[in-house]
């Protein structure tokens, strides 16, 4: 679409500069090419950018440096903050049909990592603007440029606790087909290590089973699970319920020994209204008794910081105006975004974005050129709606 030769090239290297964060050291990468490019181009544009480089995490990732932009016009207490991050997902570059590194162009697609999910978004932004060349706004637009939301959400979370930035409403350009989305459910991953005594299995008292005890704690957190789903129900969702997954488990070593230790893992997928601590400290509450009863030493972690549900009432001004600019009525998401970070900070959110989910993470992930227009179209009347 040689309409927006601007667009294409911008987008072309952006999807050229690996930024892939992954859990795995070997396969991350910084995002700080990516965050350099895309401040000089919102500084050409007449923002004032500030780069803000992620809090470290635990444990560490590969020593990269990961950077997030905070590019502003205009300011005020109100405005609108266009948010998106800067990571892909790690690639099979095998499955490819096409460079991942390059934007093709190919049967009105434009196919690259990152195109979709969500490296095109930063492009239509510049070319929305376009059209606000010498208008100048009188409350800010934020553009916020996000790292490893793919991994930790170390990025807006980092940005969470400085109180950044802050506006009247932020919209995250995830791809959700331009319909505006008001929910998704939370999530957060568990650990659990039952240390027993090992023994010779002729004799159980010679140790201390932890696969017993794991036993009775897999009941227990099988009866939460029970419990969760009688207490909260919501059917904005497809799934209504809360769930509650047992993923993997390790234990042992031998047939004739009596197990020492045993490793379990979960995860819990959250409803609006759920909170993440007080979740912890009911599994604590059920854990740990039965661990004191059968006389083994329990260890409950978190594996990840868990990411609270995001809901934004249906009447909220940013999901109404949404809802009018785009034709589509709001939904909720079975994926999860930074969205309940930027709520923390006070801003009305939406997911709103061009791509769509079905293409994310895929290989010969593609942005339909179709949905440029429409997004740009959108873009343009949230600022004229909440900047000028
Ligand atoms: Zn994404």
């Amino acid at each position: 679409m040689s309409a927006f030769p601007g667009l294409l090239q911008h987008l072309d290297r952006l999807v050229s500069i690996p930024s892939v964060s992954s859990a795995n050291p070997a396969l991350d990468t910084s995002n700080a090419e990516v965050i350099d490019y895309l401040a000089r181009c919102y500084e050409d544009l007449g923002f004032s950018c500030e780069i803000v480089e992620s809090a470290p995490t635990a444990p560490a990732t590969a020593g990269n440096r990961k950077l997030n932009l905070i590019a502003t016009r205009g300011s005020g207490p109100g405005g609108l903050v266009l948010a998106g991050h800067t990571d892909t997902v790690p690639l099979n570059e095998e499955l490819w049909s096409v460079n991942p590194f390059r934007l093709t162009e190919q049967d009105g697609r434009l196919y690259g990592l990152g195109s979709t999910d969500m490296k095109g978004f930063f492009p239509i932004i510049m070319e929305a603007l376009q059209v606000f060349a010498d208008t100048s706004f009188r409350q800010p637009l934020i553009v916020l440029a996000t790292a490893d939301e793919e991994t930790s959400m170390q990025g807006a979370r980092t940005l969470a606790e400085l109180g950044r930035p802050r506006a009247r409403c932020a919209v995250i350009g995830e791809p959700t087909g331009m319909r505006p989305i008001h929910a998704h459910k939370g999530v957060m991953m568990e650990s659990i290590d039952l240390l027993g005594q090992s023994g010779h299995s002729s004799d159980p008292d010679l140790g201390r089973n932890a696969l017993d005890a794991m036993h009775s704690v897999i009941g227990e957190l099988m009866s939460f699970r029970e419990e969760l789903r009688q207490r909260y129900h919501s059917p904005i969702f497809t799934i209504p319920r809360p769930t509650l997954n047992l993923g993997c488990i390790h234990g042992g070593d031998n047939p004739n020994r009596i197990c020492g230790d045993c490793h379990l893992e979960f995860d819990i997928r959250l409803l609006p209204g759920m909170e993440i601590n007080q979740m912890r400290e009911e599994i604590r509450q059920r854990v740990l008794p039965i661990a004191e009863r059968l006389q083994v030493q329990a260890t409950i972690k978190p594996l990840f910081p868990g990411l609270p549900a995001f809901y934004t009432a249906p009447d909220t001004e940013l999901v109404r105006v949404a809802e009018r600019l785009t034709g589509h009525s709001a939904a909720s998401v079975a994926f999860g975004t930074e969205g309940p970070l930027l709520q923390q900070l006070g801003m009305d959110t939406i997911i709103l974005g061009p791509g769509d989910i079905d293409q994310a993470h895929q290989p010969d992930e593609f942005l339909p050129l179709d949905r440029i227009p429409p997004c740009i179209e959108v873009l343009r009347d949230l600022i004229r709606y909440y900047c000028l």
